[in-house]
């Protein structure tokens, strides 16, 4: 079965990078503002914590669909990571 892809696999790579890239500088940041101002910081950083996590579940491998951060981490069993793999796991599509 061979789906047309909707994002380029470059595409994929660069929305999971952006994702992690604003986690940590937004994050930091509010995580700074909290300890430092208000706990009330907090708040948005859960919110971003949740938002992101969400953005980055909804990234899909163009070709088969899988969830790209679903991925074999140990003796063939499925878990979320927060990093990436150069082939998709499941139909070898390369990211990049
Ligand atoms: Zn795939």
């Amino acid at each position: 079965m061979e789906l047309q892809p909707k994002d380029k696999p470059f595409v994929i790579r660069k929305k999971f990078y952006l994702a992690l890239a604003s986690w940590m500088v937004f994050g930091m940041m509010f995580l700074y503002l909290a300890l430092v101002y208000s706990n009330y910081f907090l708040i948005p950083l859960f919110l971003l914590f949740f938002s992101i996590g969400f953005w980055t579940l909804s990234l899909r491998c163009p070709r088969c669909n899988k969830q790209i951060i679903l991925n074999p981490v140990i003796f063939g069993i499925y878990g979320y990571t927060p990093w990436l793999p150069y082939n998709c796991t499941q139909c070898d599509l390369e990211f990049d």
